[in-house]
């Protein structure tokens, strides 16, 4: 069963009515999801239980701080539903749906919202991909691209899996966390990766954000995924509330490392609209916290990055240099002389996000 208005879970949350009504002005305005399964995984009689706070709306996302395109996406799209900000990377939003919606999604805008940022062009954007020899790798995006229906995807994976300059496809999907049952009950979705994955290696980026979400089901979905070929990796968002505690990280990344599906990055959560105030860590104890966790890891896992994804690229915050700046290193950027730049940033001991009138070219080093 998937619950989409508040009032079906004013027993199961036990809600008061006026909690219901408030929670619903949030729902409007930002869609909810949740099925019979992620909403097993709350502990009902905690309100401040991690798993309800990414699933259950709050009046926090009332909030009009922030904005809703932190890094630049509607300058990086050259056709409707495909962004082209790195030079070797083309994504694809290939659906608006989520069989999930979390609160602190950074697509806030558009997800479950019927958006005219989806992909409906496919023809287009193949040809443009295809025109692109500099392109190495697509992102299957959204929403959740395994939300996406069977035909959709196998359209996209049959045109992508046959151009000659495409290395790898990546998948990037909540649906072995928040709905198993898409890859555990769908056979010819796992046939159809096992087939593509055959001409061009097929990658499942995923969102663990907690060890409550690591579960049987969750396993069995990441196992079905590796047995089909695909390789998993997971890019956990630092919550606050949820993992900002290296405990709960380190619990998280020895799951993952155990069930095959490595740390590959964790983002800091962006300034976005309705999520900034709710989510958001300061970057100074986000540093800390990710630190203390990666201490505690394995070598493999300790591989991933922490990362923040900016309008100018994707920053790697690298550690504390004196006491006020901190050092950060382009792992990508728009403008491609930026790339493996280091930075010296001065930055406020609560600050969140770099400050609005960052300039690169005044801090490298
Ligand atoms: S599954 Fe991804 S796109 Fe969908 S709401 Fe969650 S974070 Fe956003």
């Amino acid at each position: 069963m998937l619950y989409t208005q508040m009032h079906e879970l004013k027993n199961i949350l036990s809600l008061t009515d006026a909690q219901v009504e408030e929670l619903k002005q949030v729902a409007d305005r930002f869609p909810m999801m949740i099925g019979t399964y992620y909403l097993s995984l709350i502990d009902q009689t905690n309100p401040d239980d991690p798993i309800r706070k990414m699933a259950i709306p709050s009046l926090a996302e009332l909030s009009k701080d922030g904005r809703f395109d932190t890094s630049g996406e509607a300058d990086n799209t050259p056709i409707p539903g495909l962004q082209h900000k790195y030079r070797e990377t083309a994504l694809i939003l290939v659906t608006d749906q989520c069989a999930m919606y979390c609160r602190h999604c950074f697509r806030k805008r558009l997800v479950g919202l019927a958006s005219k940022e989806v992909a409906s062009h496919w023809q287009e954007i193949v040809t443009y991909i295809q025109n692109h020899s500099e392109i190495s790798n697509v992102i299957l995006s959204g929403g959740d691209a395994l939300m996406a229906d069977d035909e959709a995807l196998v359209q996209f994976l049959d045109a992508l899996t046959q151009i000659d300059h495409i290395d790898l496809i990546r998948i990037a999907t909540r649906t072995p966390v928040t709905f198993p049952e898409r890859i555990l009950q769908d056979t010819a979705l796992l046939a159809q990766l096992a087939h593509f994955g055959k001409r061009k290696q097929l990658y499942v980026v995923t969102q663990f954000n907690h060890p409550h979400e690591v579960t049987a089901q969750s396993t069995a979905a990441i196992k079905a995924l590796l047995h089909a070929g695909c390789i998993a990796r997971n890019q956990m968002v630092l919550l606050k509330g949820v993992n900002d505690d290296p405990a709960v990280i380190t619990s998280l990344f020895r799951a993952l490392t155990g069930i095959g599906c490595m740390p590959y990055y964790v983002f800091q959560c962006r300034p976005v609209t309705g999520v900034q105030n709710h989510f958001q860590v300061p970057l100074w104890e986000g540093l800390e916290i990710v630190e203390r966790a990666k201490a505690s890891q394995n070598g493999m896992a300790k591989a991933f990055k922490y990362c923040m994804s900016h309008t100018t690229g994707k920053l790697e915050i690298l550690g504390g240099s004196g006491s006020t700046d901190m050092l950060l290193r382009y792992h990508e950027a728009k403008d491609p002389s930026l790339y493996g730049k280091l930075l010296r940033v001065p930055l406020e001991k609560d600050a969140c996000w770099l400050p609005d009138n960052f300039d690169a070219s005044t801090v490298l080093l």
